[in-house]
């Protein structure tokens, strides 16, 4: 049993010429209101993989709420921990896209930003009933630190994708999370090294050195990087497939890789399923759109 802890978005998604210069104003003729929001995307991904998948996080109650609730049940999601607030709007993403396909983007939190220690506390109930627990990072950290804290002492599986990394990211977390699993940008956010090229090794033993047991880092075309208690070090190529547009991506491998833990797979078992569900987001176009059904996945491997 999976329970998601985490963000909801309404994806506003624009397609424009060229992104507007401060001043400018440009037209656009087709605008998509799409669900995301990297909770959201997951619960969803695991849902679609056929997982007993619970979502936990905030919405308003406007129409956005209503469409993130009706997309989530349609992939087989238990919406019992929604809380709906009545002063705050859906969490929204407004996504512009350019002619090259480059995209700048601004969140604007809503209900997301008030998921609140009380919030944990009154839905302990769905943190009891799980084996694992995924977070990522669209919600306030204080919430992820209070509900991966409690997580663990229940004896839960804690999975942390850390994006977006905070400024303020508290080194104690390590401490609560089983699995971490950044890309490369994350991890250099995370342990200020750069050239990830070179030193992937070298940032990735600094975070096994701050206490995270075990890390994966996604490597984009390049695959994926493992460095843990049951494998050690090792990295698994992606899959070939011609990519049109990687949003999602990393989402749907955090979420493949928990449906297959709560199978009793291996980690390194998990990980080469991710792989595969990844490489078929890429190869579509959008966010939860592109996310594939069990069957499909199966059909390709
Ligand atoms: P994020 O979306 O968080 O930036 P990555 O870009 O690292 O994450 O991608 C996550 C996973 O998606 C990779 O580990 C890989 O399995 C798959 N993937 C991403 N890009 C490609 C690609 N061009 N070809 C095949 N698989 C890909």
């Amino acid at each position: 049993k999976l329970l998601v802890i985490g963000s909801l978005n309404l994806d506003m998604v624009v397609n424009v010429d060229h992104t507007p210069a401060t001043g400018e104003t440009i037209l656009s003729d087709k605008m998509n209101l799409v669900p995301g929001g990297k909770g959201a995307n997951q619960a969803y991904a695991a849902g679609r993989l056929g997982a007993d998948v619970t979502m936990l996080g905030a919405i308003g109650s406007d129409t956005y709420g209503d469409i993130q609730i009706e997309s989530l049940k349609k992939a087989g999601v238990n919406v019992s921990g929604l809380i709906r607030r009545k002063e705050e709007n859906t969490g929204i993403a407004l996504i512009t896209v350019n002619k090259e396909g480059d995209n700048s983007i601004v969140v604007v939190s809503g209900a997301n930003g008030t998921l609140s220690c009380e919030d944990i506390d009154q839905y302990s109930s769905l943190l009891q009933e799980a084996d694992i627990i995924l977070f990522q990072l669209e919600i306030p950290i204080e919430t992820v630190l209070y509900a991966a804290k409690k997580a663990k002492a229940l004896g839960k599986t804690v999975i942390l994708d850390p994006a977006p990394v905070p400024k303020d990211f508290p080194d104690e977390l390590y401490r609560y999370v089983d699995i971490l699993k950044p890309n490369e940008t994350e991890l250099q956010m995370l342990t200020k090294v750069s050239d990830m090229e070179n030193r992937l090794c070298e940032a990735a033993g600094l975070l096994k050195e701050k206490g995270v047991k075990n890390l994966l880092v996604t490597l984009g075309e390049n695959g994926v990087y493992l460095d843990a208690e049951e494998t050690g070090v090792c990295q698994i190529p992606a899959i070939k497939v011609d990519a049109v547009d990687t949003t999602a991506a990393g989402d749907s491998f955090t979420a493949a890789l928990a449906v297959m833990l709560a199978r009793g797979k291996t980690l390194k078992e998990a990980a080469a399923f991710a792989n595969h569900v990844s490489a078929i987001v890429v190869t579509r176009k959008g966010a939860q759109s592109s996310i594939p059904s069990l069957s499909e996945v199966q059909k390709f491997i």
